[in-house]
């Protein structure tokens, strides 16, 4: 057959000299050690925690050793492609602080794009034609209907499924065939023609899992679609080695194609980058332990990081606490030194396996929310509240030097003694809302509408706003004493049958009158904090409820 001929029936034209491609896109100019990685999602408008996971460690790696990291968008498949999709992962990342060195809508130099890989096309197809004309690579005629048929025998006959061996068809194409298709105007796709021995086992190096044994490729995988768009597998060969990538950290979903790109690396003559796969995130879920699902889990999402409020350094803590197995006892040395200061290393990474608790995260989230200023968690809750809260929310900002006070009270003493409620901006937002609005419900009370009634009227019978904390607690045991409630813990505890209750339940009912809540900080703060007139009021509201 002559391959040559066909190549150029196939791709018509001048293509340029792949060596051209080499000068083109150089290998770069970066010290000894440095790792080229990236981060190569396709534009489908969801970008997950599977994402952030190979996100940060690809960052880690490439700048810890003064490499590169950059981005490149899979647009090969325009049916998965949705609008906006490049801003939205490059926002969701941003957020975390993963900084792309180029990339796809990156400011750079760019000297190795175009990122896109639909704008590579010409690239693809010029190394399409050569395999073409190696003989490498066959036209495929084959229908849609004829695929499925194929795989039907190959589940009837129990048969691993492909296009592959004896049953890739046009693989054994007379040429007087392939052109008699050609002349029919039939449809058709370029596949691989692979020289892989299913018999043959190979010991393959990943970065993550160690030596893992893989089996030779044997599929004659489609590598340029009838659309003249290449398939990812093709397309992230070429890209791979002419953006010239040195390491490449991605989920392990991809291992079982692995072998169709150690092929392709081989046929297409390039050296490969080195790989590691990172294991799936997984969820307790009761007694079992499954994969993350999108259907099942909002927490999937990096959208809904933001929308909660998360911050980013508490995720990112996490995450790197998930991702190496010695960060954790690092960051309780060093609590105070940059996350970048960390020396991450891939081989630390879980092989199987990692267990996603949300729980985890907001503890963490809640020391990291500790460690903030008043200044600063107020600037958080309000670039959170500006973007997702609702009008009301934002206008809890309206007075800074409020906002502030209330702050710290609900952070409590900046030191040791922080109190640590709060877990996301949307949390906090929630937490905090009695300072500006009266309760829209109150949590439940211990004591009877009755004996709530009196203890509040009695209460605002002494109340005087110019009490200070002391002064106003020992009134508070005098209205529990004169309603038959045990004005010391001691007494009570001693013979509770003795009471209707104690001081605390006394002051529960004031606390939730006043905030809704059964658990605040110090309430006489919060008193001082809301002003006389409107603590007055809600008090009177609520007695008006008992
Ligand atoms: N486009 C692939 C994805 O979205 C990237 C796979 C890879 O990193 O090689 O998962």
């Amino acid at each position: 057959m002559d391959y040559k001929a066909l190549a150029e029936r196939l791709l018509p034209g001048n293509y340029p000299e792949l060596s051209n491609f080499e000068e083109l896109y150089p290998p770069r100019d970066l010290p000894k050690g440095a790792e080229v990685t990236r981060l190569a999602p396709s534009p489908t408008g969801f970008i997950h925690l599977g994402n952030l996971f190979v996100a940060i460690a690809n960052e880690r790696i490439a700048h810890q050793s003064g490499g590169v990291l950059y981005l490149r968008i899979e647009d090969t498949d325009e049916k998965r492609k949705v609008e906006g999709a490049v801003e939205a992962v490059k926002n969701a990342l941003r957020y975390f602080d993963i900084r792309f060195d180029e990339g796809a809508e990156i400011e750079g130099e760019n000297k190795y794009g175009p990122y896109y890989q639909r704008q590579r096309a010409d690239i693809y197809r010029a190394f399409v034609k050569d395999l073409i004309a190696r003989g490498r690579a066959y036209p495929c005629f084959c229908t849609e209907e004829e695929l499925a048929a194929l795989r039907e025998r190959q589940v009837a006959e129990k048969k691993i499924t492909g296009y592959y061996g004896e049953y890739a068809k046009c693989r054994n194409l007379s040429e007087e065939e392939i052109y008699a298709n050609l002349d029919a105007g039939k449809p058709y796709v370029i596949r691989l023609k692979s020289m892989g021995d299913p018999e043959h086992k190979l010991t393959f190096h990943d970065e993550i899992k160690g030596d893992i044994t893989v089996t030779e490729n044997d599929q004659d995988v489609v590598i340029l679609k009838s659309d003249g768009i290449p398939t990812y597998h093709f397309a992230h060969a070429i890209d791979d080695h002419f953006m010239r990538t040195t390491l490449v950290i991605r989920g392990e979903e991809w291992l079982a194609s692995l072998p169709i790109h150690l092929e392709l690396f081989d046929v297409l003559g390039f050296r490969r980058p080195r790989y590691g796969h990172n294991c799936s995130l997984m969820k307790q879920d009761g007694e079992t332990r499954r994969k993350l699902s999108k259907r099942k889990d909002p927490e999937l999402s990096l959208e809904f990081y933001r929308k909660e409020g998360y911050f980013a350094r508490a995720v990112k803590v996490y995450m790197l606490t998930l991702l190496n197995s010695n960060f954790e006892e690092w960051y309780r040395k060093n609590p105070d030194a940059p996350l970048e200061s960390f020396r991450f290393s891939a081989s630390k990474m879980s092989k199987s396996g990692t267990l996603f608790d949300l729980d985890k995260l907001n503890d963490i989230s809640a020391d990291e929310f500790a460690r903030l200023s008043e200044e600063e968690m107020a600037a958080f809750l309000k670039e959170w509240a500006m973007e997702y809260g609702t009008d009301a929310q934002k206008a809890y900002f309206d007075d800074m030097d409020y906002m502030k006070s209330v702050l710290t009270l609900c952070m409590g003493t900046t030191g040791k003694k922080r109190r640590k409620d709060f877990k996301t901006a949307s949390q906090a937002m929630e937490l905090i809302s009695y300072f500006f609005a009266r309760p829209e419900s109150h949590e439940s009370y211990r004591v009877s509408p009755e004996d709530r009634k009196a203890l509040l009227e009695s209460y605002l019978k002494t109340y005087d706003h110019a009490d200070d904390s002391q002064g106003w607690f020992a009134k508070l045991k005098e209205v529990a004493s004169a309603n038959g409630f045990a004005a010391e813990m001691k007494a009570y505890k001693a013979d509770p049958a003795a009471y209707k209750g104690s001081v605390a339940d006394v002051a529960e009912v004031l606390r939730i009158a006043v905030t809704g809540k059964a658990n605040t900080p110090d309430l006489w703060t919060i008193l001082h904090i809301l002003g006389k007139e409107e603590a007055t009021a809600r008090i009177l509201a609520a007695r008006e409820e008992a």
